[in-house]
């Protein structure tokens, strides 16, 4: 009989475990710990044997910023060792925010790592916490041994972490992966797309060590575009000390390049080494600057295209590559490169120019992007 897979939990906070107060829902510590304490299933002997480790305060996801990634990884780092897999359980206003960051924070993982929530407290009869909680421990339990990315796992669907976002704040089915097809889906049988899973990484990693990269001092942002937008607000976004900018762009990466105002402010800040990243609006898609005249336009004043990453893989991502201490043409060159299956590039460029392969990233697995 093979040994029961032992799950290290870092509880963060979020709905899932807060309880009902007067003055609305707030976390309490040990309440997530004393429910489950009463829940049979979770005693289980199907489900792995788990630990729970909580944050000090409990944290309203809204609330978390990069120093709370840094604790995340450096818990799961303290036990990376001792355990099988680890479940985050999280807040889910900002988790595709955190799975984004941990994929690349967590340079060398080799066991997987999991981030799941709810929308209803666990102390609610009708809630999608037990479900999200048992099915995140079940996955994590099964198929720990061939699992080593960051994913997060919601309804019925397990996804990369890095492709998700949120898109509901009612609906159960919270996340979207819009860009990229869940790695598994839940029914009767709990299903895994075995072909989507990230391959190992290219740096063959240890099973009892972890390297983690500390994101937070580079100053980076993000930044929607709309009609109306008057160029003095872009050159605010774009202004020193910022390294780096997610630029949301009308469809496939348009943006209003008949307004030499707005150009001129772009072109200044590309200059002086900002890196500014194109991604669309619309949920589904790519942004790819060499399709319209308009965004080559773009390319042309040295915006680069985000391809179909999401805002929040972005973002991470610019905050990664900066402290990894690179380039602005390094940085520039990378975001248009998949490092942990954040983004696809379209085939017609994807052999094009030099590749910029860093020792621990992820090959991308042939026909999966
Ligand atoms: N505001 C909560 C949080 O992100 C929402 C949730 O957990 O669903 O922590």
């Amino acid at each position: 009989m093979t040994a029961r897979a032992k799950i290290f939990i870092v509880y963060a906070g979020g709905t899932i475990g807060m309880r009902k107060t007067p003055t609305g829902y707030r976390p309490e510590p040990g309440y997530l710990q004393h429910l489950l304490d009463q829940i049979p299933h979770f005693a289980d002997a199907e489900l792995p044997a788990f630990v729970i480790e909580e944050f000090d305060p409990l944290l309203d996801s809204s609330d978390m910023n990069p120093g709370h990634w840094l604790r995340i990884a450096d818990m799961i780092r303290r036990n990376y060792a001792a355990y099988d897999g680890f479940l985050v359980i999280h807040g889910t206003d900002t988790m595709s925010f955190t799975a984004a960051a941990l994929s690349f924070m967590l340079e060398d993982l080799a066991k997987p790592v999991l981030l799941t929530g709810s929308q209803v407290p666990l102390e609610e009869l009708r809630n999608d916490a037990q479900h999200n909680l048992l099915t995140s421990l079940l996955i994590l339990g099964r198929h720990h041994a061939r699992l080593s990315e960051v994913m997060v796992f919601f309804a019925n669907r397990l996804f990369r972490g890095n492709r998700t976002s949120k898109v509901s704040v009612d609906s159960f089915d919270a996340f979207a992966s819009p860009n990229y097809p869940p790695l598994g889906r839940v029914g009767i049988d709990i299903k895994i797309n075995w072909d989507l899973i990230l391959p190992a990484r290219a740096r063959t990693p240890a099973l009892d060590m972890l390297e983690i990269v500390e994101l937070g001092s580079a100053t980076v942002g993000a930044f929607r575009l709309f009609p109306g937008l008057k160029p003095s607000m872009l050159e605010a976004v774009l202004a020193p000390p910022v390294q780096g900018v997610v630029i949301e762009c009308f469809g496939a990466g348009n943006a209003p390049t008949s307004d030499a105002a707005f150009m001129s402010v772009l072109e200044a800040a590309t200059a002086r080494g900002v890196v500014v990243v194109a991604v669309t609006q619309p949920t589904r898609g790519s942004a790819n600057l060499s399709i319209y005249r308009t965004g080559r336009m773009l390319l042309d004043v040295g915006v680069v295209s985000g391809f179909d990453m999401t805002t929040e893989a972005a973002l991470a991502k610019l905050f990664y590559l900066f402290e990894k201490g690179f380039s602005p043409t390094r940085v520039k060159r990378l975001m248009q490169q998949s490092l942990v299956g954040e983004l696809t590039v379209p085939s017609e460029l994807a052999l094009a120019g030099e590749q910029d392969t860093l020792p621990w990233t992820v090959a991308d697995r042939e026909g999966a992007t």
